[in-house]
């Protein structure tokens, strides 16, 4: 039982309901809280002005960004690699929701051109370490005929008697090297300026692109350096949210990949693409949680300023109840959050049924938020003199964004109920 002496105000922190944080993580917070706030919150604004050919082109914002963000050490990613799994799970989320409460079309365009490095260190084979360790990159998974279907890479969601699309993007082995040809989505986030990709594509490894007896292809994953003789870019594409986060389409012309690079062939490709989808949506959590937060922390100042009935609009109670469900979410959401983590990071190892449940709620509750604290702005939340329109253009991008919620619960209730049936030794 709690008693207490005097009732005080409730110490908050950063992320509100803070636990006890060691000297190191709180230095770090405020560190990467400082960047968000003077580096990425300006630029980003700017960025979302911008067309997206001025996003991209030389002398934008955005190289400035990238060029900042390496210069300040936040994505270390020698040294973030090297942390214990502990020191992961509590350092994380609190990295990333800084960063998406700063912006976060930034924050993923950060996140998204890092994979390929990612992916090479944890290979932890020095040549590819070397090529891919510290260019930008892209993740290329979807194709304009495949999208959804890439989260059902194992193909559990295919309708029965059907097969998965072949799709516009495939790979042949040739001796050894192999060999890409057709073109990837619009979607590619970082697209359009990165070096290397980390590509998942359907694979022909001499018996056909299907693979016998299911309704699935065969896969691979594949890092490409994108300098390599007929890549070619389409141009960037133009979209409501995270406009500083520049995306676009890659086409192949019988690029030809040393074997080397193929760093996961068959089923393997399909847990390498799981595992990454697992880090990507769980790290997805944290950002929004950061845009979730940003959005309350603006309608709190909003309505101490803003006047109407004679008073500040907080002193009317619908708008306190409002104010504290937004509180209420944010922290809920965190908590997911932080508890996902937790879990991934714990020795029975990540799982892609941790993440998607983190990512699908703290992202559709991010665009609750987001709309609800507009909605405390009155006509201003519809201007573009206020932040509101912009976060909450920039969180409903994210219901889509590496997988669409339904899908991605699809995924999750698959994964829930075998392990429901197996428990219970049962099959329906
Ligand atoms: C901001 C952003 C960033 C992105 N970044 C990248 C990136 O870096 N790399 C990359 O490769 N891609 C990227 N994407 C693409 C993204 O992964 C796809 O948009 C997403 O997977 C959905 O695919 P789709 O748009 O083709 O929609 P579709 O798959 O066509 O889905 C359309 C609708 O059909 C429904 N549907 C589809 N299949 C099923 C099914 N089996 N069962 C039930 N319903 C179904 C969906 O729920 C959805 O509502 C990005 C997208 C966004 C918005």
């Amino acid at each position: 039982m709690f008693t207490f002496d005097k009732l005080g105000l409730p110490v908050l922190g950063l992320r509100g309901l803070e636990a006890d944080l060691s000297e190191e993580e709180r230095a770090i917070q405020e560190n990467v809280h400082r960047f968000a706030r003077d580096v990425m919150r300006p630029i980003g604004k700017k960025l979302d002005a911008m067309t997206p050919e001025e996003v991209v082109a030389e002398g934008s914002p955005l190289h400035d960004y990238m060029a900042q963000m390496y210069a300040s050490g936040i994505l270390d990613l020698g040294a973030l690699d090297s942390m214990s799994d502990l020191e992961k799970s509590r350092i994380f989320p609190l990295i990333f929701e800084e960063l998406g409460w700063g912006d976060s079309g930034l924050a993923i365009a950060t996140l998204a051109s890092a994979i390929p490095a990612f992916t090479a260190y944890g290979t932890g084979d020095p040549e590819i370490i070397e090529r891919f360790g510290s260019l930008p990159g892209c993740w290329l998974a979807t194709q304009p005929d495949k999208g959804s279907e890439i989260v059902d890479m194992d193909a559990t969601n295919v309708h029965p008697g059907t097969q998965q699309l072949k799709g516009n993007l495939s790979v042949r082995k040739d001796g050894n090297e192999y060999v890409i040809n057709g073109q990837s989505s619009a979607w590619v986030s970082y697209g359009p300026l990165a070096q290397t990709a980390m590509a998942y594509l359907p694979c022909d490894y001499g018996d056909g692109l299907f693979k016998e007896g299911t309704q699935g292809l065969n896969w691979v994953g594949i890092m490409i350096p994108l300098d390599s003789p007929g890549v070619s870019r389409g141009k960037p594409l133009d979209k409501i949210g995270q406009r500083a986060l520049p995306q676009g389409g890659l086409f192949f012309d019988d690029v030809r990949i040393p074997e080397k690079y193929a760093i996961a062939t068959g089923d393997k490709a399909v847990g390498q693409m799981m595992g990454t989808l697992t880090f990507a949506n769980m790290e997805m959590a944290a950002t929004f949680t950061g845009v979730a937060r940003a959005a309350f922390e603006h309608a709190l100042d909003y309505v101490h300023e803003r006047k109407q009935g004679g008073t500040a609009i907080i002193n009317h109670q619908s708008v306190q109840t409002r104010i504290f469900s937004l509180w209420q979410k944010v922290e809920a959401s965190r908590a997911l959050s932080k508890h996902v983590f937790s879990y991934n990071y714990a020795s029975h190892g990540p799982h892609v049924l941790a993440s998607v449940t983190s990512k699908t709620f703290v992202t559709d509750t991010a665009f609750q938020v987001t709309s609800d604290a507009l909605q405390l702005f009155g006509g201003n939340g519809l201007t573009k003199e206020y932040p509101m329109e912009k976060i909450m253009r920039d969180a409903r991008a994210a219901m889509i964004e590496d997988g669409e919620n339904t899908v991605l619960g699809l995924k999750g209730v698959t994964w829930l109920t075998r392990w429901y049936q197996d428990k219970h030794n049962i099959s329906v």
